[in-house]
């Protein structure tokens, strides 16, 4: 079957891809396995070596690139670079050059004295082949935040992109394999559901599922039959606090910007901002006056501002929740036009006198639409905030960078951050990740590298010849033993009776029959 990929800007066809059948799909894991085994084998400095050179090709190859995220996926060719290309460079530059550190073998330290003869310590070995399954809205830099990672410890990888940026998967794929990283190493798979379904009920060693919460559930359950484990990077409805002594000028921009990049199609978007009563007005007054100097249009025109939405089912979701706040009471301020005339558009919209009862305020939106309700106390802005049953991030804007931190603290997110948003996903040294019904998995950092492998535990008895005290061999003499070494250990009671009873370790261990 083939998939034809749409630019939703402007309805025009710009590649077909054949899709993966969901019955082969085993058959490419148990291929991906086999490799592996040789890929783990691999000196560390040759997967990094390769991983460099991925990131010197799609360094030379970035404007075409660029183009391609802006036509398949709608977005502003500007932030194709500023929020895939730039951040995946640095992504791919980050884990080549502190993955060994970060996974370096672990020494165990050895506490209980009858223990002292072995020699421990705890590798971090990839899971074998790994699942990776991603969704539309940033088709380069989410896999590959996974993807690069995944292969750098060793790992194989089958990944799906979604089936709204297949040829963006594509060029992923073709750039890999240009690398020098092996073909079965790393499978691309094409397609749907189906597909995506068959990879989860597949013998992966471990699954990566970027995408909405309703099918990171479905996954998950898919998964849990087979108890394989799970990264999952979910939806969300993030808030923004603004408190009354924030830098109002900077923080309506940063609404706007939070708000509406990307046509509102990111995990981390503002999808909820909670204004102090005191500054409320003259915010939205700075919000409304911004708000019209943006562009909507095709994401390929360099001064687009919001480019088209992914596709007409996104458009009537965005629509419907814009409905039903209406008829709840809330007030159109800024925009509110719907035209899927030639391609999905949406205005960048704003809305006041939101009810927190509104689908608006309580479901992930995923479209350029910033709903505004007021607070008049910090303690109430935190309610607020956190009374979402999602938690990927949140934001407080203030000058006080104390009382700042102090909010953030009490924010139930995967990310607090004082003055900014969304900018920290491009932070490789950070960590991305939610609480609640955004996720469990994390990406980026050291905690993303981790998630990539299992500690395993190495030993290696120095002393092989003597039969342990504690193996068969019960008696009177033995509980008196363990008793006073109890004591000794964790009492400090060194007796003479402890002193004589350490004596006869040496006649114990002959006399151990069994
Ligand atoms: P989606 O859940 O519809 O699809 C995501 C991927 O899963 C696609 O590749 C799709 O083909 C596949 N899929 C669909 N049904 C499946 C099934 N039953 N089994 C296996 N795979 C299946 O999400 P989407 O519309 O592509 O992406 C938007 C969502 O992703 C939003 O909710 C957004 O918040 C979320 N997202 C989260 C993060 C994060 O880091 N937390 C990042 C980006 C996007």
């Amino acid at each position: 079957m083939l998939i034809e990929s749409v630019n939703p800007a402007t309805g025009e066809i710009i590649g077909k891809v054949e899709s993966t059948p969901p019955e082969i799909i085993s058959q490419i894991v148990d291929e991906a396995r086999r490799a592996q085994k040789d890929w783990m084998q691999l000196p560390n400095r040759r997967r990094i070596e390769l991983a460099k050179d991925f990131g010197r090709k799609l360094f030379l190859r970035k404007r075409e690139i660029a183009d391609l995220i802006s036509r398949e996926n709608g977005k502003p060719v500007v932030e194709a670079y500023t929020s895939e290309i730039i951040p995946a460079l640095d992504m791919i530059n980050y884990f080549a050059k502190n993955s060994r550190k970060i996974l370096r073998p672990r020494k165990v330290r050895i506490g209980i004295p009858l223990l002292k003869t072995k020699k421990a310590f705890v590798r971090n070995e990839p899971f074998g082949v790994v699942g990776i399954i991603s969704p539309w809205n940033y088709p380069l830099l989410l896999p590959l935040g996974q993807i690069i990672p995944a292969l750098l410890v060793g790992n194989g990888v089958v990944f799906k992109p979604s089936e709204y940026t297949p040829v963006v998967g594509g060029m992923i794929s073709q750039l890999i394999l240009e690398a020098g990283i092996p073909r079965k190493v790393f499978n691309l798979v094409q397609g749907a559901r189906d597909v995506g379904a068959a990879l989860v009920s597949s013998e992966v060693d471990k699954l990566f599922f970027t995408g909405s919460t309703a099918t990171g559930k479905k996954v998950s359950e898919l998964a849990a039959k087979k108890l394989t484990p799970v990264s999952l990077e979910l939806g969300s409805k993030d808030a923004m606090i603004v408190l009354d002594d924030a830098h109002i000028e900077s923080a309506a921009s940063g609404a706007i910007w939070g708000a509406f990049m990307n046509s509102g199609q990111t995990c981390v978007s503002v999808e909820r901002c909670f204004v102090h009563e005191k500054i409320f007005d003259r915010f939205v007054d700075r919000l409304q006056e911004k708000v019209n100097h943006l562009q909507t249009g095709s994401g390929t025109v360099v001064e687009t501002d919001l480019g088209a939405m992914i596709h007409h089912t996104q458009y009537d979701i965005v629509k419907m929740h814009v409905n039903d706040a209406v008829q709840r009471g809330a007030k159109i301020v800024a925009g509110g036009a719907f035209s899927d005339q030639a391609g999905c558009f949406i205005s960048p919209t704003i809305l006041t006198d939101v009810s927190m009862d509104s689908i608006l305020m309580n479901e992930e939106t995923f479209g350029p639409v910033l709903p505004i309700v007021k607070f008049s106390s910090d303690d109430e802005a935190v309610t607020l905030a956190n009374s979402s049953r999602f938690g990927l991030s949140a934001s407080v804007w203030t000058r006080d960078k104390k009382r700042g931190m102090k909010i953030a603290r009490g924010l139930r997110a995967g990310a607090a951050i004082v003055n900014d948003v969304i900018g920290y996903y491009g932070i490789s040294d950070g960590v991305v990740g939610g609480v609640k019904e955004s996720g469990t998995g994390r990406v980026h950092g050291r905690e993303g590298l981790l998630e990539m492998v299992y500690p395993k535990y190495y030993e290696i008895e120095r002393a092989p010849r003597w039969k342990k005290l504690w193996w068969y061999g019960y008696d009177k003499n033995m509980l008196s033993f363990f008793e006073t070494a109890t004591d000794f250990l964790f009492a400090g009671q060194l007796s003479s009776r402890t002193k004589a009873l350490f004596k006869l370790i040496p006649k114990f261990l002959r006399t151990k029959k069994i």
